[in-house]
């Protein structure tokens, strides 16, 4: 870090961001392909705020339908279809049934125009038709589910990311666009020159080692964190984001075969139950949280209410302690407003103090693109290029680090690196195109492909790049946001020992 901070310290930025999430990452990215000289810092490890703690959905939101958001639901659908195409190894299409119940609180004639404007909207965008389930057509889609009381349903299309990875892989192409980057560093104070920001004093937490970076301008994408990088600016600000805590659990096994929407029998609230990498993905909650961003954590009561909703449509369930894997809570960064939790909006808006740095407020991940597209926009005018409009006007270009289309089959891959066709199949899959990077460092050094994990099958050669490449400094950067095992099953001592090991030798 010592190399790099003396590189901070040296170059006058264009731009300085604060906050590698995932609004953070992309505005970064875009900025740096503009050409412009751009640095990201981040306190903790990228994405390991909100941008890893989310539904995993990349959605128009079929609820914000209720709340008349047409053009948000519109502007997100278009945003759908851009990842879809830009990072398929990332985001793909997750089909969801609606199952509707007597006592509802949306009825099955609601449910099924909900569905039937999100495709009107989705337009070209559209991921696949919809269609209207019966009561016995929801049955056979999945058996599972409590027959009594069932009316009906809706199949609809919406897509499915890695939301740490997709992350990452925009701070990649930051750098990539010579972007500097830094995860364990914290911006701890602005400076100013005539009441005007001109960077800030920042401290590497590994070393806790304080130096200055400079820029023309200074954004704060600190998401939930925004308050108090308010008030680091002036100490009187008033709050702008109202954050909202939401829930996750990851039980063990794949409840349905297909992501359900369910409407919430306790309250007007929809949650999710979602297939996830082998085992299930339940949530959300949405309540206002009195806990600050470092400190925000799951309660029983959050268990409780997501125990008691998912049961009453799978009655068998078990999800007793044991079946569950993981927890997970997140903060929402909304855009400061009364209501009630659910009602918020998910747009997003930018704020520029009067020293000149500028906050990213709101916003959804879906459209993060789009976030960081108004802000540079916002910053630096219109820029030419990068993010051109096809010529039938279509959506814009975009790519991330393992964007492109793969031309050889995984079986051509295994054969010629000596390895198992699955392992080949699994690099694919992660890292897109790239997968070709971690080949060549197995292929230089064979003790690299070593497998270090079954299930996901892991290879010794993936922690390396891990580090080298996707900067993870700690185990849970590489256990939880660069290879996601903690959402597949117990990871067993000898993986974190390997784990251990590249840390030891490589960071
Ligand atoms: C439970 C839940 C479910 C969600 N589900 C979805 C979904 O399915 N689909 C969807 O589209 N959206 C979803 N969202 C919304 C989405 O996740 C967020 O809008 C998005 O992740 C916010 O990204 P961000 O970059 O603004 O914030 P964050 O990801 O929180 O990033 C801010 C970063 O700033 C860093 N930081 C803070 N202070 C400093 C400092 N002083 N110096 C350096 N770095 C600092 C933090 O460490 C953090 O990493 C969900 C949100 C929640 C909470």
């Amino acid at each position: 870090m010592i190399r790099d901070i003396e590189r901070f310290e040296r170059t006058p930025y264009d731009l300085l961001v604060i906050g590698g999430g995932i609004n953070g990452a992309a505005i970064a990215h875009l900025a740096a392909r503009r050409g412009m000289k751009v640095a990201l810092l981040e306190k903790g490890d990228f994405a390991s705020g909100t941008s890893s703690k989310s539904t995993k959905l990349i959605h128009g939101g079929i609820r914000y339908l209720e709340n008349l958001e047409i053009d948000l639901v519109y502007e997100s659908l278009k945003e759908r279809y851009i990842q879809l195409e830009a990072a398929p190894h990332l985001v793909k299409p997750l089909p969801f049934v609606i199952p509707v119940y007597e006592g509802d609180k949306r009825p099955l004639w609601m449910m099924q125009f909900g569905v039937f404007l999100y495709d009107l909207l989705a337009g070209r965008f559209r991921v696949k038709p919809r269609k209207n389930l019966t009561r016995d057509e929801v049955l056979r889609l999945e058996p599972g589910i409590e027959p009594q009381g069932l009316k009906g349903g809706v199949l609809y299309y919406d897509a499915q990311m890695d939301d740490a990875r997709l992350c990452l892989e925009n701070v990649l192409m930051a750098a990539e666009y010579g972007a500097h980057v830094a995860n364990y560093v914290k911006a701890v104070s602005f400076v100013k020159e005539n009441g005007r920001a001109a960077g800030v004093r920042a401290c590497d937490l590994r070393s806790i080692k304080e130096f200055e970076v400079r820029a023309k301008r200074v954004i704060c994408a600190v998401g939930p964190w925004t308050n108090e990088l308010l008030r680091l600016d002036i100490p009187s600000a008033k709050k702008r984001v109202r954050t909202t805590k939401g829930v996750h659990i990851v039980s063990r096994g794949e409840i349905s075969k297909h992501a359900m929407l369910i409407g919430s029998q306790s309250d007007r609230r929809i949650f999710f139950i979602i297939p996830w990498m082998g085992n299930s993905l339940i949530g959300t909650t949405d309540t206002d949280s009195i806990a600050g961003p470092d400190d925000v954590k799951v309660e029983q009561k959050d268990i409780d209410y997501l125990m008691h909703e998912s049961r009453r449509v799978f009655p068998s369930l078990d999800l007793g302690p044991e079946k569950i894997m993981a927890t997970f809570a997140g903060l929402r960064p909304l855009v400061r407003k009364g209501g009630s939790a659910g009602k918020v909006s998910r747009r997003h808006l930018f704020y520029e103090a009067p020293s000149g740095v500028i906050f990213v407020v709101g916003g959804k991940y879906t459209t993060y693109r789009k976030v960081a597209e108004d802000c540079v926009n916002q910053v630096f005018g219109k820029g030419t290029g990068f993010f051109f409009a096809k010529k039938d006007a279509g959506p814009p270009c975009f790519s991330v680090y393992g964007s492109g289309a793969i031309t050889e089959s995984a079986e051509a891959a295994a054969a010629r690196s000596g390895l198992e066709t699955k392992v080949a199949q699994s690099l694919m899959d992660l890292y897109g195109t790239r997968y070709k990077d971690v080949l060549a460092l197995a292929q230089k050094d064979p003790a690299l492909k070593e497998k270090v994990s079954e299930n996901p099958p892991v290879i010794k050669a993936q922690l390396v790049y891990s580090v080298q490449t996707e900067m993870a400094r700690t185990v849970e950067d590489i256990t939880d946001r660069r290879l996601s095992l903690v959402f597949r099953g117990p990871i067993s001592a000898q993986t974190l020992a390997a784990i251990a090991g590249v840390l030891g030798t490589q960071s």
